[in-house]
Parts: C-alpha cells; structure tokens; sequence
C-alpha cells in the first residue's frame, strides 16, 4: 500500500492561491498528510501570480510556525517556487533567504520578469518554441537544460517543479544533476505528466521524486491522484518518491 505523508507543492494568498495558510493546513489534516509544503510564487513573475516582494517570506515563515502550533500532527514547511531568471542559474528567491526557509522548490517559468534583457529574449524565444526551426529548437533545448542544470549547482533547491512544461529540456542531463545535488524531481498532480518517458528517463539516471499537488485552493491540497497514477505507470517503487512510503 503506498501512503502519501506529504505534499510539499502548495499556494496561498500570498501569491496567487486562494487559500490562507490555515486553511491549507487544515485540508493536509483532513487529507492524512504529516507534513504540508508552502511554495508560494517568487517575486519575478507576472502581476497577482507573484509575491510582492521578498519580505512576504518573512511573514510565510512567521505564520507558518503559528499555524503549526496552534494544529496538532503537522509539519508545515515554509518555502517558495522560485523562479529561474537567468540562462545563467540565477533565481528569484536569493542564496541568503533560499538558506532561511525550510524548502526551496524551482521552476522555469516562460511568464516572468527577466535578470537581464538577454535572457528576456531567451525567454520569450519558449512562447514560439513550436515554429522554431529544428536547429532553432535544439538551441533552445540546450540552453533550457543548461540553465537548470547551473541552477541544481549554484543553488540549494529541493524540488523541481514540473519540469519540462512549456519548455523543451534533455531529461536525462537534468535528472543527473540533480541525483548529485540531492534535488528531486516534481511529478505535477495538476499540469499532468506529458510523459512516462519523462519518468522512466529520469529514473535510470538514479533521480528522486516528489509527486505535487500544485494546489491553488485549499481542497487541492493533497490530491495526488494524477500524479501517482503516473508513477505506477513509470514502474516506481515507493523509495524513489520522497512523499511516498511503502505501508
Ligand atoms: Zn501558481
Ligand atoms: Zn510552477
């Protein structure tokens, strides 16, 4: 019987979620969680999607231990979904608060204020990823796995989030990255898994899971059901997903 103990991919009206913090946690209770993951947005996206600035942190960290203590039989962690912005590693969420906070998830988000103009280019080259030429798109796909793969060593990142959504990237280089860093990989519950390739690819590289709801309401919040159905189908055992035990 495989049991899920934690969903670590979680959103709040700190970003663009809908829930409080509370308000997550209890559904993690009503859902037999034992540990619940705040990731709320990093300040470099777009409008309401992002945290207003770095500060908000703080105030997650700060209520997320209020929280905890006035609930009983439930970790929360305080984090973020940090973004990437540049092609060079660099993230949202800086070394000094990445260290601060319980957990650190990573995403590559198309819709995002950039570190500098050159990688906004880079950037915005992702949205006309389908009518690049296949040399324009094996470009890209290089320079989308380079970037991550700098970001897995220059930071101290937990989770990545749905990799390979709306960007194209070699699997394999990143899963290896990754098992040297201790970094594992998200299977999403609410973007889907494009690919059980994606899974098994990884998985030969030695990689690690994490299976996310990636809720932005508080009665997401532990649905995994998409995600673990993906796993199975990828041949997982229960010790390659972190949120996962063998019972
Ligand atoms: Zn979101
Ligand atoms: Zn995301």
């Amino acid at each position: 019987m495989w049991r899920v103990i934690a969903d670590y991919h979680t959103h709040t009206v700190y970003s663009h979620g809908e829930g409080t913090i509370m308000e997550n946690a209890r559904a993690a209770l009503d859902q037999g969680l034992e540990v619940l993951g705040i990731a709320d947005h990093g300040p470099a996206n777009w409008g309401h999607i992002a945290t207003t600035d770095l500060q908000t942190f703080d105030k997650i960290m700060a209520e997320a231990r209020q929280v905890q203590a006035e609930l009983s039989g439930l970790t929360i962690l305080a984090g973020a979904e940090a973004n990437l912005i540049s092609y060079d590693g660099d993230l949202d969420i800086p070394p000094e608060l990445q260290k601060r906070l319980d957990q650190v998830l990573a995403g590559f988000h198309v819709t995002i204020r950039p570190k500098t103009l050159g990688d906004g280019v880079k950037f915005a080259a992702q949205w006309t990823l389908g009518k690049l030429s296949a040399r324009e798109h094996r470009k890209a796909r290089n320079d989308n796995t380079k970037a991550m793969v700098e970001a897995v060593y220059k930071n101290k990142i937990d989770i990545i989030t749905h990799p390979g959504l709306n960007i194209s990237i070699d699997t394999s280089e990143l899963a290896r990255a990754c098992v040297k860093r201790d970094t594992a990989l998200e299977i999403n519950a609410k973007h889907g898994v494009k690919s059980i390739e994606f899974i098994r690819a990884a998985a030969k590289e030695g990689a690690r899971f994490a299976i996310g709801s990636d809720a932005h309401q508080p009665d997401k919040v532990g649905r995994l059901e998409p995600g673990l159905r993906a796993a199975r189908a990828a041949g997982l055992h229960p010790d390659q997903i972190i949120n996962v035990r063998d019972e």
